[in-house]
């Protein structure tokens, strides 16, 4: 079982994640960022996006570092510029949600990044799945 005490929520309001959305679209890319893919999945009712440069060494990292057989893989998705896709990823999902919890695992870690999207499972996958498909094709058209 995975605790749900210590969670808080961290949504931002809207404007200012529009404003964020703003000023990093606005920037030059980091020289640093490069190919590779943002994923997502369930976990606990809580949903997760993130990103790797290798999708088989990140799933192997995440069986070990956070043991949980509630974890599920809903999709991924490859993107010339892996950072930049997963900010606006994670911008357009904190605009979404229902909340954006700090969650305390019973691995011993707090999980950032996990966006509660209501209690209809199919919906949510069906939303997430959307919100990356439209931010891989914006960073596609952009850059
Ligand atoms: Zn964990």
């Amino acid at each position: 079982m995975t605790s749900t005490s210590g969670v808080r929520d961290a949504k931002r309001l809207p404007a200012a994640l529009e404003n964020l959305w703003d000023r990093v679209v606005s920037r030059e890319l980091s020289g640093a960022d490069g190919p590779g893919v943002v994923y997502a999945y369930r976990n606990h009712g809580l949903w997760k996006a993130g990103r790797t440069r290798n999708i088989q060494r990140r799933l192997r990292e995440w069986a070990q570092d956070c043991p949980s057989s509630n974890r599920e893989w809903v999709g991924w998705r490859a993107t010339p510029y892996v950072n930049q896709t997963e900010y606006l990823l994670h911008l357009a999902l904190e605009t979404v949600c229902l909340s954006r919890p700090r969650f305390q695992c019973n691995c011993g870690k707090t999980h950032l990044e996990l966006f509660e999207l209501g209690d209809d499972s199919e919906m949510a996958e069906d939303l997430i799945l959307e919100v990356m498909e439209m931010v891989v094709v914006f960073v596609l058209a952009k850059y």
